[in-house]
């Protein structure tokens, strides 16, 4: 099983805590950590993913925000050395969000105006 990520969720699920968008979309995050911890394949993409597929900004696979996330999707791909529609395992995309952006303190240089910014210091 290969799962669609959007490259910025990347980071997303490193601070992830319960809060979310709905229930729904908390629910389906856990899950999808869960599922992420056997180390899947990943497909890398810039637009809505299986996280995305229980949020109730995602109207008919376009995110409400979609400029500014592309924009965050964009920022780490770049940031990693990878490309849109690049697949790896998940533990290898895992580790080079964490050295090339978290670990570098480089977080805010790719989504400081998200309004989650405040749980992921
Ligand atoms: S806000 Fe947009 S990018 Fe974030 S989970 Fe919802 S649909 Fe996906």
């Amino acid at each position: 099983m290969t799962y669609r990520i959007r490259a910025h969720h990347g980071m997303c699920l490193s601070f992830f805590q319960g809060k979310g968008y709905s229930g729904a979309f908390t629910e389906n995050m856990w899950k999808m950590k869960e599922r992420l911890a056997q180390n899947p394949e990943v497909l890398l993409v810039c637009g809505t993913d299986d996280i995305c597929a229980r949020c109730p900004n995602n109207r008919e696979g376009i995110c409400t925000s979609s400029e500014k996330v592309e924009a965050y999707d964009r920022r780490v791909l770049s940031l990693c050395g990878l490309s849109e529609n690049e697949s790896l395992f998940w533990d290898e995309f895992e580790a080079l969000v964490q050295k090339n952006i978290l670990t570098a303190g480089r977080r805010e240089s790719v989504c400081a105006d998200c309004e989650w910014n405040a749980l992921c210091q």
